[in-house]
């Protein structure tokens, strides 16, 4: 065992109004440059719908993150070292302007310098890129809140997969909000990908970052991350990315996404795994994929585990937030926490509590009790369209642990209604999801009204554990397609030393 910390966030999408303050502020603080008008390092999506990039899900047709190979091992989908060699001046892997959307702005000037007129002076498109006049066909949120999605609704991936009647039925059935960020992976393909060596993951947090003097601009990176959250800037030649708002997490303080969501539906915190497992735990077959890669963290509370963690070098005032994590309570405790797409097998690192309000408003619109636990556990067993798509989300497919998930998430609901109205908790509601009443009450502390400080767990950084560490990439030597060999990549703080 070599344990590692990782630093995780989890977003809980029953409380995303899709109001996009999240993106917008992260905009302002990282994108709001020459080259990244497009970029969106945080974005939200309306779902069922296309993402940004239009499709990005679709891997027959990006070959982002990793195959299993006929031996059991895993292998960049983008293929191995020569087929990445041949494809190096012009991937067709890699997304396009037109797939993310041409940044654009107005001539705003034209509404305050036009000479006295009969007509009202309009302010036109102008690209961002070439300066000229442009048609506004497409935009990073194009299909918000099921938007002109009879049209494109049709190319989520996820929904291809699922039969014709359940694409037809699903507008009207189910609508929620996914925001979303690097991934932080365990096993990123991006860095895999990269034949300078410029991506790199921090040994100490496990932040993936972009050294900026080392990049040189062949966006192998983009092609291979499956969550195409790596953009290019066309400004400055080189790859950027979410950075996890590393300076303020080295000091203590959560992301600015983080700080800002009105919905206060995100949780920062530390989770310690084993180093050791990675890759195996990738490479397991697809429908075991959640629970192997649930099974890489381990138990911050286990003194083995502490024991072990100290002799891997990590502080104690690490290991006491780890024990204190929001995160690990919502993953591995509680396990209502999980993985968007673990069949990229990247190992992400940003977790999500499926939303269970929509099931509750089918339920109360059809005249019954919402809030009933029985009502809404048989609810959400019989209401197969939005656990199979949430099943395709966020555990390749499995629907057991998505309604185990929900129905959590229901008991919670219906208990702390019965201790609101000034009742005891009946016994049998927790107990039907293998849950304890103070466990239901804890959850719902966590989930409803905990303050910033239990939310957000962030130990500062110590900058001595960073210097002179070795991240070990999980992937055997030979696939990495960029690399002559798959040795250690030195890491410190903030940038890459030579
Ligand atoms: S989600 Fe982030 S860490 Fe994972 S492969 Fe993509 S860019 Fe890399
Ligand atoms: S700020 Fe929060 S509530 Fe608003 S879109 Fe972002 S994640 Fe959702």
């Amino acid at each position: 065992m070599r344990v590692k910390a990782q630093m995780t966030m989890v977003m809980n999408l029953d409380k995303c109004i899709g109001c996009h303050t999240c993106s917008v502020t992260c905009k302002q603080v990282w994108t709001n440059r020459e080259g990244v008008e497009y970029a969106w390092f945080n974005n939200v999506e309306t779902r069922p719908g296309v993402g940004y990039p239009r499709g990005y899900e679709d891997q027959n047709k990006w070959k982002g993150g990793w195959n299993l190979t006929a031996s059991g091992g895993l292998q960049l989908a983008a293929g191995g070292r020569l087929t990445k060699a041949a494809k190096i001046f012009g991937s067709p892997d890699t997304p396009e302007i037109a797939d993310y959307y041409e940044p654009w702005t107005y001539e705003y000037d034209k509404l305050l310098s036009s000479p006295l007129g009969q007509l009202t002076p309009v302010a036109r498109p102008t690209s961002l890129i070439t300066g000229e006049d442009t048609k506004i066909t497409w935009g990073a949120a194009w299909d918000d809140n099921l938007g002109g999605s009879a049209s494109t609704m049709a190319n989520d991936p996820i929904l291809k997969s699922m039969s014709t009647h359940v694409r037809a039925e699903f507008e009207s059935a189910f609508m929620f909000y996914l925001p979303r960020i690097c991934e932080h992976c365990l096993n990123p393909a991006c860095v895999a990908s990269c034949p300078s060596g410029a991506m790199y993951k921090r040994e100490e947090d496990g932040i993936v970052l972009v050294d900026q003097d080392r990049c040189r601009g062949w966006r192998l990176c983009v092609a291979g991350c499956p969550y195409k959250k790596i953009y290019f800037n066309h400004a400055s030649g080189k790859a950027e990315k979410c950075t996890l708002c590393f300076p303020r997490i080295e000091a203590g303080q959560p992301t600015v996404c983080s700080e800002t969501c009105t919905g206060r539906l995100r949780y920062l915190g530390l989770v310690f795994y084993d180093a050791d497992r990675v890759s195996q735990a990738a490479a397991v077959k697809k429908t075991d994929l959640y629970q192997a890669q649930r099974d890489l963290f381990l138990d911050p509370n286990d003194p083995e585990v502490v024991a072990a963690a100290r002799r891997d070098g990590i502080p104690q005032d690490w290991i006491d937030a780890a024990q204190k994590s929001p995160v690990w309570r919502l993953i591995s405790e509680y396990e209502v926490a999980l993985p968007l797409h673990p069949e990229f097998r990247t190992v992400p690192m940003v977790w999500y509590i499926p939303p269970l309000s929509p099931m509750v408003d089918v339920v109360a619109q059809s005249g019954s009790d919402g809030e009933d636990g029985k009502t809404l556990f048989a609810a959400i067993s019989q209401m197969r369209i939005p656990l199979e798509y949430l099943a395709g989300l966020f555990t390749a497919g499995d629907t057991r642990p998505v309604e185990k998930s929900l129905r959590r998430l229901a008991a919670m609901r219906s208990g702390m209604r019965e201790v609101a109205l000034g009742n005891e908790m009946p016994a049998e509601i927790p107990a039907a999801v293998g849950m304890t009443d103070t466990q239901l009450v804890a959850m719902h502390r966590l989930l409803g009204i905990a303050k910033q400080a239990e939310r957000y767990v962030i130990p500062p950084s110590h900058a001595e554990s960073a210097q002179g560490r070795d991240y070990e990439c999980p992937v055997p030597d030979g696939m990495m397609p960029g690399r002559a060999t798959a040795g250690p990549v030195p890491v410190t703080v903030g940038r890459k030393p030579e």
